[in-house]
């Protein structure tokens, strides 16, 4: 077990690296503990849940909505689950931010904890404060930043992952890599994604190492005034696609950010642009994506990070080095075709 403590502006979290579910026990008093997780986790990893009460909702991002918070908050009422007890989010992205969303609003709030079992959700999902729900067709619309008690990592949880979840969640740490840490990009290209996936003590290290790099910058900046933007990088495109295309989060991130190294090459002389696609397409992520432009700026244009009629983009500089520029929309059309 490895322990660490980072203190946010709003709170401290305990992150537990490398450690055994079966710690939680000493974590948090079962008697007083309702873990939530999803119907895949369940099914596969039935036998962690044994001697803890358990709530189970229907996997998918579907589930992220009002109806399925409504649900669970009968089913704690139902339990007698008072302002003692405390929520633990068992799974990917999805059930972490609708534990903390509802471990939010419930009783007006109880403590929460996350035990992230998606390379995602270890590496960023879990890791912030950001809680929420959809809406409709509004990705996160609803929501909180509230700090988790503590994040306990075991990677056990990534032996029944599917090839296409390993890849969702890469993108996220090549994102990390391309705005902050050119290091770790290059050891990303000395090692293909077969080796994270076959080397599990390296796959941990490279888990812990980039869930503390995105720490790191929330800690700089809980509410996304400045620095934590930077975290956007492929975002703004991709999430304009993600639901239009059916994309996974991943498979859209990935486009996004090959366009952005596209767009830095001509407005801030980045050279790194065939670096990072070569990247993305080994860990088996798409970089080009025949998206309809105008549907797509229409969509942006109602972002809601938008600033006036210009978009705060995220460019990079170099491999490590992200910068924030505004750009017009009525640019996009010609960076985008
Ligand atoms: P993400 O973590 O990518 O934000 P989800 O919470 O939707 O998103 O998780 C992605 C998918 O992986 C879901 O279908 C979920 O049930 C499944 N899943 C989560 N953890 C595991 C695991 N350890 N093994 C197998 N499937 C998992
Ligand atoms: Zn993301």
């Amino acid at each position: 077990m490895n322990k660490k403590n980072i203190r946010f502006a709003s709170a401290s979290v305990d992150f537990y690296f490398g450690t055994s579910f079966g710690t939680l026990k000493q974590i948090v008093d079962p008697s007083r503990t309702i873990l939530i997780t999803d119907q895949n986790v369940w099914d596969l990893h039935q036998k962690r849940f044994r001697g803890w009460k358990t709530i189970v909702v229907p996997p998918g991002e579907a589930s992220k909505v009002q109806a399925t918070v409504d649900t669970v908050i009968n089913q704690l009422i139902q339990m007698a689950a008072d302002r003692t007890y405390s929520l633990v989010g068992v799974g990917g992205g999805v059930v972490t931010d609708l534990t903390g969303y509802i471990a939010s609003v419930y009783m007006r709030g109880i403590p929460f904890g996350f035990v992230p079992t998606t390379v995602l959700a270890l590496v960023d999902a879990s890791i912030g404060g950001k809680n929420g729900i959809d809406v409709g067709a509004y990705k996160n619309m609803v929501g909180v930043i509230r700090q988790p008690r503590f994040i306990l990592q075991d990677i056990i949880f990534l032996n029944t992952l599917p090839q296409k979840e390993w890849a969702n969640g890469f993108a996220e740490i090549i994102k990390h890599a391309a705005i902050a840490n050119a290091s770790v990009f290059r050891y990303l290209e000395e090692h293909g994604p077969a080796y994270f996936q076959k080397h599990k003590k390296e796959a941990c290290a490279l888990i812990q190492k980039n869930a503390l790099l995105k720490a790191a910058i929330v800690q700089k900046d809980e509410e996304e005034r400045s620095l934590r933007k930077l975290l956007n990088f492929g975002h703004t495109l991709g999430h304009a696609i993600e639901n239009a295309y059916g994309l996974s989060h991943g498979e859209a991130i990935s486009i996004g950010m090959a366009k952005a190294a596209d767009i830095s090459s001509q407005l801030t002389g980045f050279k790194g642009s065939s670096r990072l696609k070569e990247l993305l397409q080994r860990y088996h992520l798409p970089v080009s994506h025949s998206f309809n432009t105008d549907a797509v700026i229409r969509i942006l244009s109602a972002d809601k990070k938008k600033d006036g009629n210009a978009i705060n983009y995220i460019l990079l500089e170099k491999i490590g080095k992200a910068v924030i520029r505004p750009i017009p929309i009525v640019d996009f059309q010609k960076y985008l075709s």
